[in-house]
């Protein structure tokens, strides 16, 4: 006897410039089965490839699988389940290239590392990785925390936690002083001096040991802060921070273990070099010149642009406090770029993948990626598929 233990039907990514995704998103939380099918019959399908929106079509379930998708209202055997959508349109949940579920920032962050223990963080991120569930994603890859990303992966895998499934990079490597050097902005009896075992490097050397205690960390991908970031306590928000003969030894190893690499980026030089030595997306790519895109599209590589996270930083930055005082300008001068960069890389064919930085804005409102995409030039269609199709290339997961 099929029995459910928790179908979920959810109304996903409400944007006014987006009627498209007044749809229903359905995913299976978990069931058990023994020989039975489910089918769904539904009015509309998006099913995330296809550049129409089907009608009238029946997706077959078998265990936690789509095992057929037949024209038509096809009609279950006797012992089937049948969930009736025909009056809805279906899709398949979304998928979010770049979230940091770990952290959601608030104009406290900056004091959390002194005050939080990772049972805190952990606590917290349950409830992060459920609202990211709820909102409609069912997969996210995950770029950057300390740690406590791999776990609850592994707690989500074994089914302990609601989330939805995380790819994650554990914790993204940086060079001293650099974007994601965990010890910048601290006094000097804190900072200590991080190594390759907490992601900071400064050699080939130990970029290779950097990437390969990712690996023994449990990490699926890896992630590189090819330039200065918006959000970290250091003044330089674009300038390159690795060289390339660094990078390339982050690619090489990292290709060892089958691992892709993300690298966030906002200056063209760091993007050159990351993208000349074979790294799989750039994250932001707010400043990317024409040269940049043509070479992105010459060698494969994804843009993440993450058009969500520039806008919130601008506007918490209006805010008195919210961050320390060298974050403003930066957040001011990045964020309200990336939009239009986004626009002009769509124009030129560089290929998309859907991502938005989540965490540095609210977890669960993922969404609205997609009006921000629609409304510089991107159908909707094609903006479901970056957060489908492409999303599951760029992962290996197709
Ligand atoms: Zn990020």
């Amino acid at each position: 006897m099929l029995e459910w233990t928790g179908p979920l039907i959810l109304q996903a990514a409400k944007t006014t410039s987006m009627k498209i995704l007044y749809c229903l998103c359905l995913f299976f939380l978990s069931y058990s089965a023994t020989a039975q099918q489910t089918f769904i019959h539904c009015g509309r399908l998006i099913d995330g490839h296809s550049d129409n929106i089907l009608q009238q079509q029946t997706i077959i379930v078998e265990e936690n699988r789509i095992v057929e998708v037949r024209k038509g209202f096809q009609q279950p055997g006797q012992n089937d389940q049948l969930i009736d959508l025909s009056q809805q349109t279906v899709m398949p949940g979304l998928m979010d290239m770049h979230v940091h579920i770990q952290s959601q920032s608030s104009k406290d962050s900056y004091s959390e590392r002194f005050r939080l223990n990772d049972a805190d963080i952990a606590l917290e991120a349950v409830q992060y990785a459920k609202n990211t569930l709820m909102a409609g994603f069912t997969t996210v890859r995950d770029l950057g925390g300390n740690g406590v990303n791999i776990a609850l992966r592994n707690a989500i895998n074994r089914g302990f936690v609601e989330g939805p499934r995380i790819y994650t990079a554990g914790k993204s490597i940086a060079t001293t002083g650099g974007h994601a050097d965990p010890t910048n902005g601290v006094r000097k009896d804190l900072m200590g001096d991080p190594g390759p075992a907490e992601g900071v490097i400064n050699s080939p050397e130990e970029a290779r040991q950097a990437v390969r205690q990712r690996y023994k960390d449990g990490s699926d991908v890896i992630k590189i802060t090819a330039t200065g970031g918006v959000l970290s306590y250091a003044k330089d928000g674009s300038g390159p921070q690795f060289t390339e003969e660094e990078i390339r030894a982050i690619v090489e190893t990292a290709r060892d273990y089958g691992m892709t690499i993300a690298a966030h980026a906002h200056g063209p030089e760091g993007m050159k070099r990351a993208i000349l030595a074979g790294i799989t997306s750039i994250e932001h790519g707010t400043l990317m010149t024409e040269e940049i895109m043509e070479l992105m599209k010459e060698k494969g590589t994804y843009f993440v642009p993450t058009i969500t996270a520039g806008k919130s930083v601008a506007d918490s930055a209006q805010i008195a406090g919210y961050y320390p005082a060298i974050i403003v300008p930066k957040a001011l001068a990045i964020g309200p770029k990336i939009q239009d960069t986004f626009a002009k890389a769509y124009q030129k064919g560089v290929k998309i993948a859907f991502g938005t930085d989540a965490g540095v804005f609210t977890h669960g409102k993922n969404a609205k990626e997609f009006g921000y995409m629609v409304e510089a030039g991107m159908t909707p269609m094609e903006a479901i598929q970056t957060a489908t199709i492409h999303a599951a290339t760029l992962l290996g997961v197709r």
